[in-house]
């Protein structure tokens, strides 16, 4: 038997590499910074995480360019992460060493406050967010609560990487919108329009497929409405199209993916009676005037915040059952400013990825 002594890595190096925010700039001014900082140690509960993949998300970039406040400067960023636990504070080991595991967006929520109590701990008033809050991927080790990491199903490193962002909150959207989950819509043919083509529609797109749904893709950009009918869209036009064109077709729901305020609009144009809009943004600019009309006939518009623990098992035992592809782009840990831009200037199909080992 091993001892706890024995199982806590006492690794050479206790320094790592990281590329480091130290304030908000433009992604074109190359913001973060390659850095040799301390590796971070594991408090009581929390597991020391070599960090072999880190997906880049378009939060990343929110927080990159300061449009979401700085909550903790300097900052890693990075919350996609995929990596292999190597150590783990006081106590006994909560998870096996060598277990490969994921890190998403919520890094912890407080247990206690209402919403936790309630179950709703994606709206926790305590939360602390990966790669924001505390440091996050961007870097050759980090560290997070046992309790809030997930073993990861059989894809690769990089592949499964977007699936801890963009998948878990697109899997919330769908859960929102009745695609997917215990009150998913049944019966006829059901009609789902996503808005915006980036790395959560590109696996939501799968996922509501392997649901059920006749998916209808709203994008500029052909590349991205290539991708779309590839992963399985019935069809894919612009965004201030009708659905299917002129097919005189109305959408049973809808999930905004873009940060572009009008598109709820758009939407909301293009929805039945009865269906929702779900805006999966953490950001987005502002939304216009909404005639009654659009919204009349019990239509429902809605954000979506964060996720629970829970959507991110649902997800993630999903895809063992059903594998989801993910289009991903390599970059290496040094290349991550030029992630951020290519995201930015919308040049990456599906998802950016970082190797970092
Ligand atoms: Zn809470
Ligand atoms: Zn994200």
């Amino acid at each position: 038997m091993t001892t706890q002594a024995d199982e806590r890595i006492a690794a050479g190096k206790a320094t790592m590499r990281a590329m480091r925010l130290e304030r908000p700039r433009p992604a074109g001014e190359r913001p973060l910074t390659l850095t040799e900082i301390p590796r971070p140690e594991p408090g009581p509960g929390e597991v020391l995480i070599k960090v072999r993949t880190c997906g880049v998300c378009h939060t990343d970039l929110h927080i990159v360019e300061g449009e979401l406040a700085p909550h903790r400067s300097p900052v890693v960023p990075g919350h996609e992460i995929v990596g292999e636990i190597v150590g783990f504070g006081e106590g006994d080991a909560p998870i096996a060493l060598g277990t490969r595991v994921g890190v998403p967006w919520l890094w912890r929520a407080c247990g206690t406050c209402r919403f936790c109590l309630r179950g709703d701990e994606n709206l926790c008033e305590n939360a602390l967010f990966t790669g924001y809050d505390v440091d996050g991927g961007f870097a050759e080790y980090t560290v997070a609560p046992a309790d809030f990491v997930y073993p990861l199903p059989e894809m690769d490193d990089l592949a499964v990487a977007p699936l801890l962002c963009a998948g878990i909150i697109g899997y919330r959207c769908l859960r929102l919108t009745g695609v997917v989950g215990a009150e998913a819509a049944g019966g006829a043919v059901r009609r789902l329009g996503l808005y915006g083509f980036g790395a959560a529609a590109h696996i939501a797109v799968q996922v509501a497929v392997h649901a059920g749904w006749e998916v209808f893709v709203f994008t500029r950009g052909a590349e991205h409405r290539a991708l779309a009918r590839e992963l399985g869209a019935v069809w894919a036009g612009e965004t201030a199209d009708a659905p299917g064109g002129d097919a005189g077709l109305k959408l049973d729901a809808a999930i905004v993916f873009a940060p572009a305020g009008e598109l709820a609009l758009d939407a909301l144009r293009a929805l039945d009676r009865g269906g929702t809009v779900a805006l999966g943004g953490i950001h987005s600019s502002p939304i216009p005037p909404i005639d009654y009309p659009l919204i009349y006939h019990e239509r429902v518009l809605r954000s979506v915040a964060n996720s629970t623990r829970e959507d991110a098992r649902e997800l993630l035992a999903m895809t063992a059952e059903t594998p989801i592809v993910t289009d991903v782009r390599v970059f290496e840990l040094e290349q991550a400013n030029d992630a951020l831009l290519e995201l930015k200037e919308r040049r990456i199909r599906g998802a950016a990825v970082l190797r970092i080992d």
